[in-house]
């Protein structure tokens, strides 16, 4: 059990005059969200649904103060769950972690039983949260291919944002699965990494966005991991072969869809929308088995920095301004 009654988090508040302020504070343990179970976390990470959070964006916090974090690894320290015990090591990502709760950037959370996943054998904490939401998602999108029947013999599969969180981790399971990987980017300082992370051609994404009219474009590819959105994501419906998967994870880019149903219509394209935080616990688990093992990228050390809690502030601007390459793992404890 906890020795007092007092913990670290970092909290997002405002101020009388509307201005949105975030800062490292003690809390009282009593303040915590109610659940049955109570983890020492070790480890969140830095996801751009954070980074809203941080600055207080209403389509993702609905009460200040708040906590963000929407993955969490760590320790049971107190559970009222005859699923968990005293010393499970356990991850948490999405459900309303971090977004309807306070989240993973704290010392200590209080979930329900049902949020928790036990942690994979072999696994640290460091690696769970190098995955985290964003690895999960990346997961989500390539078994929806996979359920579309689209193999490594189906053709190559576009990522875009590929230097991000979701897209990084998507280039490196579909790389390690066999697949051809097409990965766009806008940055060129991150070319090397990307071919690194196992992709077999880069791609500029203003080049590829196509701001035309035309219902259809030449066919390219057999699926597509769009983690941006708005007209990215109709230009990749527009380009994708005839009976390919488009999975639409992300809004980086745009929240609008401009296009005619012909891609539909004509090529047979499946649009598969993807929703992590509230996967059933039956396909996270699934999910997480394959990724502790057939699943896990080769070298996730290449994937991630470890920032402390203290130095997030730099990454969460970066990462808003679209700047962050791979993954951000932070460290909570003190
Ligand atoms: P990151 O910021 O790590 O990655 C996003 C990447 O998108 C950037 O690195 C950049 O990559 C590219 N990008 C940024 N801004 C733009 C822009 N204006 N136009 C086009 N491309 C841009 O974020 P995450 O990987 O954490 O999340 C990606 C998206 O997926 C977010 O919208 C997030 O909310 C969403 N998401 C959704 C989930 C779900 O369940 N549906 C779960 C997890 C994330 P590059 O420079 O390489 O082009």
């Amino acid at each position: 059990m906890m020795s007092d009654s007092r913990f670290r988090c970092f909290l997002v508040t405002k101020t009388p005059q509307g201005d949105v302020q975030r800062s490292i504070l003690d809390q009282n343990i009593d303040e915590l969200p109610t659940g049955e179970v109570l983890i020492r976390v070790t480890h969140s990470s830095l996801n751009y649904k954070d980074a809203l959070a941080a600055t207080g964006h209403p389509g993702v916090v609905r009460n200040l103060p708040h906590v963000p974090g929407i993955d969490a690894a760590g320790t049971v320290v107190a559970s009222d769950s005859g699923s968990w015990r005293v010393g499970d090591a356990v991850l948490v990502t999405g459900y309303g972690l971090g977004s309807d709760v306070w989240g993973g950037w704290s010392e200590y959370i209080r979930v329900p039983a049902d949020w928790l996943v036990r942690m994979p054998t072999g696994f640290t904490a460091v690696d769970a949260m190098t995955l985290g939401t964003a690895g999960f998602t990346a997961s989500q999108c390539i078994s929806s291919l996979q359920q579309h029947a689209i193999t490594p013999d189906s053709g190559e599969i576009v990522v875009t944002g590929a230097s991000g969180g979701v897209g990084s981790l998507a280039v490196s399971i579909l790389a390690k699965l066999g697949y051809q990987v097409a990965a766009v980017t806008g940055k060129p300082t991150a070319h090397q990494s990307l071919r690194q992370w196992g992709a077999t051609r880069i791609l500029d994404r203003e080049t590829l966005n196509d701001k035309s009219d035309k219902p259809l474009l030449p066919a390219k590819w057999s699926g597509a991991i769009d983690t941006v959105g708005g007209n990215m994501l109709s230009t990749l419906l527009r380009s994708t072969t005839h009976r390919g998967c488009v999975t639409a994870c992300g809004l980086v880019g745009g929240v609008n869809l401009d296009m005619t149903v012909y891609p539909f219509l004509l090529r047979g394209i499946t649009l598969d929308g993807i929703d992590s935080a509230a996967c059933p616990m039956s396909s996270r688990l699934e999910i997480w088995e394959k990724l502790a093992n057939l699943w896990k990228p080769d070298h996730l050390e290449h994937l991630r920095s470890i920032v402390r809690l203290e130095e997030v502030n730099n990454p969460i601007d970066e990462i808003l301004a679209g700047q962050i390459s791979g993954r951000i793992v932070v460290e909570i404890g003190r």
